[in-house]
């Protein structure tokens, strides 16, 4: 069962005492990331810096339709259990005039874009390409230029994450105009019983114009994700189960789903309050708080649970998705809750889709 850890510190990096048999940890990285081999304007030398400098311990870099090599950054600039350089691509197509870019993470060989005869058919194309070479994908940006809708994306099967947030400025997070928003995108697909996870992303591309609101800089959105060790094979598990929480500038203590509740916990910063929203079908919010912790009792008829942190200055933090489904009739009135869980998960009421 994911997230059923005792409450302790977890700050990025921070070590968890747990009762679970292995220790688990916090990584901070960001999964989404462009350098001079495609349109960034810094080489991976001066990003993977950036990244290592500024309090991350891990970073995928993702230019667009290039496999950067890995194994030179992490010699110079990896360290056992405080920083790691993973591969990775943007796959980037286009069709019907459509800007579709999936993210292949940890990919062993480059991934050519697929195309296909539709926004749906081409997704799949790719992200079925992505875990051909073993790899994980996300689908990204589905706003940038107005390209994905949620429709097209409740079609496509064996892809688990989703930018709800990416800091590059055209990428219309918020949506408009009649558009939905990635959170309220996010929140139809799931209360359409679908699972997928909410990633928050830099998209980098400029760090030679820090500051520059109007740039596609780093620092901007991350996830931190719990698990135990810092390499990529154990990381992408992880990420693929949910073990993570996105973040634009919130940071949590405490973070755990049990198949009853979850509990949400922040670390405070000096001049900031916080509320904590739990969500459910149709992003409606079952529960707030205006605390920097707070729990929720599943009750067993609100579709799925998701918890997100607001921050007085527009900082946010985005806690994963639990389903919740009621009883089966031969259960009596226990609430059942079905995690759909991915990988590396136990338990006999795990189910997937
Ligand atoms: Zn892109
Ligand atoms: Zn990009």
């Amino acid at each position: 069962m994911r997230h059923v850890l005792a409450a302790a510190a977890l700050l990025a990096g921070a070590t968890v005492a747990s009762a679970q048999p292995e220790t688990v940890r916090w990584y901070k990285g960001n999964t989404h990331t462009h350098t001079l081999n495609s349109d960034g304007d810094s080489t991976p030398d001066d990003v993977v810096r950036w990244y290592r400098s500024h309090g991350y311990q891990f970073l995928v870099l993702t230019d667009h339709n290039f496999l950067t090599s890995v194994d030179g950054l992490n010699a110079l600039h990896g360290a056992d259990e405080k920083f790691l350089v993973v591969k990775g691509e943007e796959v980037t197509d286009a069709v019907a005039g459509k800007s579709l870019h999936i993210n292949g993470l940890d990919v062993a060989n480059r991934v050519a874009p697929q195309g296909g005869t539709s926004v749906v058919d081409a997704l799949q194309r790719n992200v079925d390409a992505i875990r051909r070479e073993n790899g994980v994908p996300h689908i990204n940006h589905p706003n940038f230029r107005w390209s994905i809708t949620r429709e097209e994306l409740q079609q496509v099967r064996n892809n688990r994450l989703l930018e709800i947030f990416n800091g590059h400025p055209q990428t219309n997070n918020e949506g408009g105009g009649g558009m939905p928003g990635l959170e309220e995108v996010w929140d139809a697909i799931l209360s359409n019983g679908t699972l997928l996870y909410g990633i928050a992303v830099d998209d980098a591309h400029v760090f030679k114009d820090p500051g520059n609101p109007d740039v596609a800089g780093p620092g901007r959105g991350w996830i931190v994700v719990r698990a135990p060790r810092l390499e990529s094979r154990a990381l992408l598990a992880a990420v693929e189960r949910g073990d993570f929480y996105a973040s634009t500038g919130v940071e949590l203590s405490d973070y755990t789903a049990s198949n009853t509740r979850m509990t949400v916990a922040v670390k405070p910063t000096a001049f900031s309050k916080y509320r904590i929203q739990f969500v459910g079908r149709g992003g409606r919010v079952l529960r707030e708080a205006a605390d920097v912790s707070a729990s929720y009792d599943f009750r067993g008829d609100e579709g799925y649970v998701r918890a997100r942190v607001l921050e007085s200055n527009g900082r946010m933090a985005w806690c994963q998705p639990s389903m919740v489904r009621p009883a089966p009739a031969s259960s009596g009135s226990m609430v059942f809750i079905a995690l759909l869980a991915v990988a590396g998960c136990c338990g006999a009421r795990m189910t997937r889709r």
